[in-house]
């Protein structure tokens, strides 16, 4: 078998232990990529680590697992600690919490989205760009959101977070012309992933709610549009994607069937 074009770099990613950061994980491997995966859920990375072995196969690229809060300096020094080369790293670890308007937002809500979806991506982003020049090809993905350049009520904390990393997402690029490194972003959509369950703190018939009667995409599908920015030639920054489900066309303009419609 001929090598993938990826074969031998490392994919750093944040936030493996579900939804679009597993889903990417197992893309990334599957073009040859060696994957490093962080998130505060080690069992569970644990577990995707091994499945990702068994899918690559023996003699394939290495898999490490390892837990990581992007809201800690130390965290993240310790997670990369063993990290020497970094070719490509997926700023995707990030939430929502809560939907509140902004009369009764909490102050607490906002600081936390704030610290994971923009901060942690800093930290991040801060520790792995000696290693990501170095590399003489490095890439940095960012997943942002269609709440980095929309608003909708409730949303407020969250867009805001949104926005702001599409601004330090921007100004990076910026930032880095004329050194080897190029800067994405992916903007989704509605995706249907464990973010609901922990916007609603837990509540699964109303994170339920939000998918009913319409088709939201999959975390594969964001994987596929992460996989495909980064295997680009080196020359090819992709600087950003936007990808809905077809049954959106705006955050709060959703086309839903009724239960006899629904395939
Ligand atoms: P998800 O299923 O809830 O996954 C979120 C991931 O982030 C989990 O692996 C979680 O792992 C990790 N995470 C949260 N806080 C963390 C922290 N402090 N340190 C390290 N990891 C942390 O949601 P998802 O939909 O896949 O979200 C992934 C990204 O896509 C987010 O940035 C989100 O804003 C963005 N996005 C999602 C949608 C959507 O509709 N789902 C749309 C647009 C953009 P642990 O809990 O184990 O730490």
């Amino acid at each position: 078998m001929s090598p993938a074009p990826s074969d031998g770099k490392v994919a750093v990613i944040t936030g493996a232990s579900a939804g679009i950061g597993a889903a990417a994980a197992r893309s990334l491997a599957r073009v040859g990529f060696s994957v490093v995966l962080g998130a505060r859920r080690a069992e569970r990375l644990a577990t995707l680590a091994e499945a990702i072995e068994v899918q690559v196969g023996a003699g394939g690229p290495r898999t490490r697992a390892r837990a990581l809060d992007v809201t800690s300096a130390e965290s993240v020094t310790a997670f990369l600690a063993e990290e020497p080369r970094v070719d490509l790293l997926v700023n995707n670890a990030g939430l929502a919490s809560g939907m509140e308007p902004v009369a009764e937002a909490s102050v607490d809500d906002w600081r936390y989205m704030y610290e994971v979806n923009v901060l942690g991506v800093l930290r991040l982003t801060r520790a792995c760009l000696p290693a990501l020049l170095a590399s003489g090809d490095g890439h940095v993905v960012n997943i942002g959101s269609i709440a980095s350049f929309e608003t909708y009520p409730g949303g407020a904390g969250y867009t805001a977070s949104k926005h702001a990393l599409r601004a330090v997402t921007r100004t990076l690029r910026k930032e880095l012309l004329g050194k080897p490194v190029r800067v994405t972003e992916i903007c989704p959509g509605m995706v249907e992933t464990e973010f609901s369950e922990v916007r609603f703190r837990g509540d699964k018939e109303r994170a339920a709610a939000v998918y009913q009667g319409m088709e939201p995409l999959t975390a594969a599908d964001i994987a596929d549009c992460i996989t495909w920015a980064a295997t680009r030639p080196a020359r090819v920054n992709i600087d950003e994607i936007v990808v809905r489900p077809r049954d959106q066309a705006a955050a709060t303009m959703v086309h839903r069937r009724s239960p006899e419609e629904t395939p």
